[in-house]
């Protein structure tokens, strides 16, 4: 039986994982950075370990200090969260080989899902679609022209270790694919030290449409609804809703299935994201899986009612999943609001700093995850989210309501953030009639005052 696990990760997951262990009766150990002591998962963990300086490459990326945390505390567990070490396979097998359950998927499937080229192929073989592209990195500028000819302009160059939107580019022709193709590899390099690409087509204006898996150690794979994660910026996510008001329950029968199915093909256990790009058409295409929690799982707990950091401590346990698909009930709409530090009437420029006032909303139906409070300094050293705002109800019309008011509730005051923003979507007449796609945002920011949002 876990007991104790270690939380290596910080800021509102690292919180939020606390509070699923309290409620399990398990013991959390949290490691944090010399820049996060006021963090308040540090506080309300039972213990607390200082792994090093504030950078994340001295403290949430030091494998070695975490373990060596983990052995000094003796925990049975580590819960990654997401970014950091989360789809580290390396790490998960240390994990393993340490006797230290990785509350995760086995480091082989990480590994099989972290390379985009062998988990596009590993799914298409199982009888899911994929984009169109080149069959793995390509090797050569020569060699991705000839592919971006075969497939069709528009292409996109992605990195092959990619992440969070970065080293990913469009190419309308031979002449600028050229020049896209180097940025792409300096990109890839700079980022993931890994300077491979490969080759998609770009669909245009697609909807991001997303499956949660969940699935345990005997071999059976659920899953969960979708999650709509249209309303992007960079490629970022910034809005995410569960239903999809795009879906017909045709085709989210058709998506779910291919999502399970990609799920098998990696052998997959605990919970997990297949992402699709859905056409205008509604056809769909797999990119990628994410091996991990997602920042955006929120909004599928208030949708099914289920705990998804309770079931991947069960299922990392070795506790077989209590339900059946048939189960699993979609009778709510869910909708959830990344709040960031930036300032989105000066091109999102982070701005970090010291928070003065600060007033939560809340009320039927409005959940936040946040670990700021009055008088946190949020450090410069890491992404800027601060908190998620999840509003929900029983229809979408009512969970975007309940969304505008909440916003409208919440005071932070000290730094700039996208409350406003996320209340000018919220009364946009485009978004509340679910028609965004990807290309939603770049739209909206240049129709839309920036007075609206700022
Ligand atoms: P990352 O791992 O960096 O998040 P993804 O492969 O998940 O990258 O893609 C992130 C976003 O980039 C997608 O949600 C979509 O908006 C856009 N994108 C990725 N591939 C394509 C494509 N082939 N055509 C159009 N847009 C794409």
């Amino acid at each position: 039986m876990i007991q104790k696990i270690l939380i290596a990760n910080r800021g509102e997951i690292a919180l939020r994982i606390v509070r699923a262990c309290r409620e399990l009766g398990i013991k959390t150990l949290a490691v944090y950075s010399e820049a996060d002591v006021q963090s308040l998962h540090v506080q309300l963990a039972d213990e607390a370990i200082c792994i090093g300086g504030p950078k994340s490459s001295d403290s949430y990326l030091r494998a070695d200090r975490i373990i060596s945390a983990a052995e000094i505390a003796d925990v049975d567990a580590i819960h990654p969260g997401y970014g950091f070490l989360s789809e580290n396979a390396k790490f998960a097998e240390q994990c393993e080989s340490c006797n230290i359950k990785f509350i995760g998927p086995k480091s082989k499937s990480i590994k099989m899902m972290g390379d985009k080229a062998v988990a596009k192929d590993t799914v298409r073989k199982a009888g899911v679609p994929i984009v169109p592209g080149s069959d793995g990195p390509v090797e050569s500028e020569a060699d991705a022209v000839k592919v971006a000819r075969k497939i069709g302009y528009p292409v996109i160059i992605k990195a092959v270790a990619g992440g969070g939107g970065r080293g990913m580019r469009i190419a309308h022709n031979d002449v600028s694919f050229a020049k896209e193709y180097h940025v792409a590899r300096n990109e890839a390099e700079k980022a993931f030290g890994d300077g491979a690409v490969y080759i998609e087509k770009y669909i245009e204006k697609p909807r991001h449409i997303e499956f949660q898996i969940l699935a345990d150690s005997h071999g059976k794979v659920l899953h969960l609804g979708e999650r709509d994660c249209s309303v992007q910026r960079r490629h970022q996510k910034l809005i995410e809703e569960s239903p999809s008001p795009f879906l017909t329950s045709d085709l989210r029968k058709k998506m779910g299935k291919a999502a399970i199915k990609a799920a098998e093909a990696a052998e997959y256990e605990n919970a997990g994201t297949i992402e699709f790009l859905v056409d205008a058409k509604g056809n769909f295409f797999f990119i990628e899986m994410n091996t991990r929690i997602q920042v955006e799982h929120p909004v599928t707990e208030e949708v099914t009612g289920i705990d998804l950091i309770k079931q991947q401590i069960r299922v990392a346990n070795g506790d077989k999943l209590d339900f059946d698909q048939g189960d699993v009930k979609f009778d709510k709409h869910a909708i959830e609001c990344r709040i960031n530090a930036e300032d989105p009437a000066r091109n999102f420029i982070p701005s970090p700093g010291t928070i003065g006032l600060y007033y939560a909303p809340g009320g039927h139906g409005v959940r936040l995850d946040s670990h700021v409070y009055s008088g946190y300094t949020i450090p410069p050293y890491y992404d800027s989210m601060i908190g998620k705002l999840i509003c929900f109800g029983s229809t979408r019309k009512s969970a975007l309501e309940r969304a505008y008011r909440a916003l409208s509730e919440y005071i932070i005051r000290g730094i700039k953030t996208t409350i406003p923003l996320h209340k000018a979507i919220m009364a946009d007449p485009v978004f509340i009639e679910g028609k965004a796609t990807t290309a939603y945002m770049e739209d909206f920011m240049a129709r839309t005052p920036p007075d609206l949002f700022s």
